[in-house]
Parts: C-alpha cells; structure tokens; sequence
C-alpha cells in the first residue's frame, strides 16, 4: 500500500501554518475518532493515518525532512507502517484532546503505553520560582549566605507526607486495583482512562490525617539560605536542587528556581562583566598631567593622566570590573573621563585664566574674541560692581 501525502490527509496546503494543521488534524480526529464510530475499520484507519500525519507536520524538523525526502525522511523506508511516534509528541496529543475527549490515556492503546500514571501515589512536587531583587554590590561580590522567605507545600509533619491518620497505612484502591487506571473498552479499541476513585493514584486513605486532611503536605512559608556567586547578573538562575515543594503523598521534593533581579547602582554601569563610569578630571590636570586618586570597588588605585589628554578619553582599569562567574579573573572597569570645569573662580584665578586665554589667543591656540569681550566675561572686581547697579 502506498503512502498518502500528510498534506492530502490533512487536507492543508503545502505552506500551511501550524495553527491551520493542528485545526484540520482535530477537525479529522474527531469525525473519525473510534468513540464517534464503533466498529468502523475505515474510520480507525483514518484516524491513525490523521494523527500520523499530524505528528509529522506538526514538528518543524520533521515537517521539513518530509518536505524534501518526502515518507522516506522521517522513518520507515517509504513503505508502510515503518513509521515510528515518538513518544515526545504525547504532551501535544493530549493537549490537542484535552478539552474534547477529556485528556486521560485513550492513546494508551493505539500508540504504545508511555503516559499510563505510575501506581503508588506518591508525586514528585513541583518545581517553584522565586524572583529576588539584589543590590549591586551583593551581585558582583555574591553573599555567602542568603536567607530568603518562601511560600511552599511541605511534608506534613504529623503524618510524615504519608496522609495517613498515626496507626493507619493507604490501601490499594478496590476499583483499579492499585493501577491507577481502569480499562473501558470501546468496541475494537482498548482505553485506559484515570480511575475515578483514587484519582489516578493507585491508592485510598481510609483514614485521612487531621492536620493534612490526607494531602501528605502542607501550607507553609519557610526560610531557605542559600550562597549567591559573585557575579551573577540580572535574569540569570540559580536551581536550589530539593528546595521546591513536597510531593503528594510523600513523593519527591521538586527544585526551587531563583531568578536574580540586580538594581542599578547610581556610580556604576554594568556591562556583562565589565563597568562603565564617569570620571571628572579638573581641566588643568588634563591639560599637564598627573596623578589622580580614584577608589575602585577593589580599593584605592592611582589613576595616571598623560600631558594633553582629551577631555572624552575612556580609559581602562584592568581587571577591576565584574568576577566573572565561570572561570577566572574579573571583567575591567571603564573610566569616560569628563572635563571639570569650574562654576566660581576666585579674583586671582580668574586673573590666571584670562591672562593664559589671551597668551593662548595671540599664540594662535584660541580665536580673536571682540574688543573689549575680556573685560565683559572676565570682569573686574570694579565692572562687575558697576553692572549690579
Ligand atoms: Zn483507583
Ligand atoms: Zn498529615
């Protein structure tokens, strides 16, 4: 027998999009699902080839081999029944059936178990995320140990996470028998759907415990201290293994994710692992050169002007920056130098500075100003009492 195109099954252009395929595959899977058609052999046949030809397109990888090797490119040797579901595409099945068959295991049967729920009643917990806020400096030196406060379902300490009054132990549910799960046939077709009477979870507590009402677990805000590496930055995650909540029924404790939020620091830029600043140099200073005193996050540095350095020069402390995370050293530090110029002057400095400007003027080094313009910016002692009046 050959093979249908996936396109043609579906009844979808070739450049359909993922939304357009996953209607049509759900339009098809309900008219020829075996509920609707007990005992129809064509109508099983269709809904396999649907549901086939669904995981393909539904899959940008997939989809793409099909489009170029055709049935070839995706399993099976262009024959018949080599096709092989994998097993990742149950969460989307079940997502696509979920609101129309009401989820459980009708796949169990057709495509090869995989989803059946363990027995057992225990449940592994979820994972939780918790987003905290760090200053700056608590980021790029990390602290050694953080106490945080978190909301979580923990083991219940009066029935251990069992759920079982003191004296009393679960019992295997009657109606499944400890599976969780209960057959129902439907004409050809064997499906396993969740037992209702355990809810799936294979056992009952005849007597419940009276703090946990049988949950195994509680409500609880508990403290959790943990290190913070030096380094870290905003959006970055830590994963505290076993920190998240308690299983049902004493199952596993799930992971806690801390998502690191960084506020700003009114000093320093961050860039990755390097910082940016501005430094104010007095303009004397860039002009002749000489030492400047400058405190780093790491301490007291010397920072070196050369003679005649622009008032916009960035320049770079090495390795006085952010440590980095993995591997070693720090990022540098940026210094974007900026001229400082004076707000007030006192009468002999603004003596100085008009003497240099006009030494600078007749060198040619600053332009001609208009007749009397000194006396006007400068002023004397003498004009500027004059001009107040
Ligand atoms: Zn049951
Ligand atoms: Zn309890």
């Amino acid at each position: 027998m050959t093979k249908r195109d996936y396109y043609e099954i579906l009844g979808v252009s070739k450049d359909a999009s993922v939304d357009e395929i996953k209607k049509a595959y759900r339009k098809l899977a309900m008219q020829f699902h075996p509920d609707q058609n007990p005992g129809n052999k064509e109508a099983e046949e269709k809904f396999k080839e649907a549901a086939e030809a669904y995981a393909v397109l539904s899959d940008a990888d997939k989809r793409r081999n099909y489009d170029q090797f055709g049935h070839a490119g995706v399993g099976g040797a262009g024959g018949g029944g080599g096709f092989q579901f994998d097993p990742n595409q149950f969460a989307d099945f079940q997502d696509i059936f979920g609101s129309f068959f009401g989820g459980g295991g009708i796949f169990g049967d057709i495509f090869g178990s995989g989803q059946r729920r363990r027995a057992g009643g225990a449940e592994q917990g979820s994972d939780l995320q918790y987003t905290l806020r760090v200053d700056f400096k608590e980021a790029v030196f990390g602290v050694e140990a953080k106490e945080i406060e978190i909301p979580r379902m923990e083991a219940c300490d009066s029935c251990g996470g069992s759920g079982c009054e003191s004296g009393t132990r679960p019992q295997a549910c009657p109606q499944c028998r400890g599976n969780g799960q209960v057959a129902v046939r439907q004409g050809f077709i064997q499906m396993y759907v969740t037992c209702p009477r355990c809810e799936g979870r294979g056992q009952i507590i005849p007597s419940p415990c009276t703090n946990c009402r049988g949950e195994g677990r509680i409500h609880r805000r508990s403290k959790i201290k943990f290190k913070i590496p030096a380094g870290i930055d905003r959006g970055q995650r830590l994963r505290l293994n076993g920190e998240g909540e308690s299983g049902r029924n004493g199952g596993g404790r799930g992971d806690l994710y801390v998502v690191f939020d960084v506020a700003g620091d009114p000093l320093y830029e961050r860039d990755g692992f390097d910082l940016h600043r501005t430094f104010e140099v007095p303009w004397p200073i860039l002009t002749l050169g000489g030492n400047l005193p400058i405190e780093t996050l790491y301490g007291q540095d010397t920072l070196k002007i050369a003679p005649g350095t622009p008032g916009d020069k960035v320049v770079k402390i090495p390795n006085a920056g952010v440590p980095r995370l993995r591997g070693a050293g720090r990022g540098d530090l940026y210094l974007h130098l900026r001229v400082a110029v004076p707000q007030k002057l006192t009468p002999q400095q603004e003596q100085l500075v008009k003497e240099l400007l006009e030494t600078m003027i007749s060198n040619g080094q600053a332009p001609e100003q208009p007749e009397g313009f000194l006396a006007k910016v400068f002023g004397s002692e003498k004009n500027r009492k004059k001009k107040k009046r």
